[in-house]
């Protein structure tokens, strides 16, 4: 038996999106600048897979700016809005590394205010109060957290930055297709989406822009994308986005009941396992999310025992797997560095089953019993 539980680091492809995917990496190959009828074929898909994006997250299709993903996204959010003019930038604590590691790179030459986040991993009103007291360009908050799953309270951070006219941008990757994400009624300028953390194809991700917001291309060129990202449109990516996109919209609620029964049985499973407890438990979480801390056995020895029996699950981030730094996200939480390595993140995605939670706790429990009797004398 193989369990693949690491849905936040990527999803497997729908297979309805391959299906959709296909002809554009077969016959309909022509570049959708071309004026001739190929062309235009492929102008049209990548069109209609731009209304199936708008739609998912309520815009008009003129607002979506196709990407080479999520880390694309978060870049031209940044880079392209946070201009000499107004020199300050602030992030949430707990960002991806897309976003933290683009605020460091701007930290010589900008100020950065880093916001502190509570132990549930949620920023607090008055950390926001005070980020926007310094007037900042860009106000950047994540929707929902790729590690605990905790999701913010965007509408009401928009709202506060909104009223001083601060332009605020929230990564969505981890939320769309887990929860409802609509960009008119979270007031928000700037969203970042990537394709492949909703059983869509990697590579390619979107921009949503404001249009009256200033935002200058990082990648010049032909002047694609309205002229906010030049290069020739990746069509079969984008065509499989957006038929990920306009399926993710139609099966939301089904996916999110299914999730979040998986969910419950699994920490109504780990609740009687001693020593494990789930990390901001009580915070609103995604649906799909669960992440556990083990004092005293180190998250990766426990990954890699799960891996000899196929089950696949993250000791944090999918972008730390090569790095074994203890996550800034648990850290910023208050949770200590010796802690933090010894935690276990399960992400489910829409095709698990109650069977495959059943074979995940049976390894957990035989691997956490074999390392606890090895480590005592
Ligand atoms: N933002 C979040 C919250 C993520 O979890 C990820 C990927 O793990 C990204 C951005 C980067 O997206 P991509 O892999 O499409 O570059």
């Amino acid at each position: 038996m193989s369990v693949y539980l690491d849905h936040n680091a990527t999803t497997p492809l729908d297979e309805r999106v391959i299906a959709a995917m296909i002809p554009y990496l077969k016959e309909c190959y022509a570049n959708p600048s071309s004026i001739y009828r190929e062309g235009r074929l492929a102008r049209t898909a990548v069109d209609s897979a731009r209304e199936q994006v708008a739609d998912l997250v309520n815009v008009q299709p003129s607002q979506v700016i196709f990407t080479s993903g999520g880390t694309e996204a978060n870049n031209l959010a940044i880079k392209g809005t946070v201009s000499d003019a107004s020199r300050r930038l602030a992030v949430s604590a707990v960002e991806h590394d897309s976003v933290m590691q683009v605020a460091d790179s701007l930290g010589s030459h900008w100020g950065v205010d880093v916001i502190p986040v509570n132990e549930s991993g949620r920023v607090t009103e008055k950390a926001i109060d005070d980020a926007l007291q310094e007037k900042p360009g860009l106000l950047s908050v994540m929707m929902a957290n790729n590690e605990t799953g905790v999701i913010q309270d965007i509408a009401a951070i928009a709202d506060k930055a909104q009223k001083l006219d601060v332009a605020i941008h929230t990564d969505a990757v981890q939320a769309a297709g887990k929860i409802k994400v609509d960009f008119q009624a979270l007031n928000v300028n700037l969203m970042t989406l990537s394709a492949h953390k909703l059983y869509g194809p990697k590579g390619v991700g979107a921009l949503i822009i404001d249009k009256s917001l200033q935002l200058s291309p990082l990648i010049h060129g032909g002047g694609h994308e309205m002229g906010y990202r030049s290069g020739t449109e990746n069509v079969a990516g984008i065509v499989g986005f957006g038929m990920a996109a306009a399926l993710a919209e139609s099966e939301l609620e089904k996916r999110q009941a299914h999730l979040m029964a998986l969910r419950d049985y699994l920490e109504s499973h780990l609740a009687a396992i001693q020593g494990v407890s789930v990390i901001a438990q009580d915070a609103p979480r995604l649906p799909n999310t669960t992440m556990i801390v083990v004092p005293g056995i180190e998250g990766e020895t426990l990954l890699m025992q799960m891996d000899k029996e196929n089950v696949a699950v993250s000791s944090g981030s999918a972008c730390h797997s090569q790095n074994h730094q203890e996550s800034h996200v648990l850290l910023a939480m208050g949770v200590s560095p010796e802690v933090a390595r010894c935690t276990l993140r399960i992400s489910l995605g829409k095709d698990n089953s109650l069977s495959d939670i059943d074979y995940f706790v049976f390894v957990l429990e035989k691997n956490l019993n074999q390392l606890i009797s090895s480590t005592w004398p």
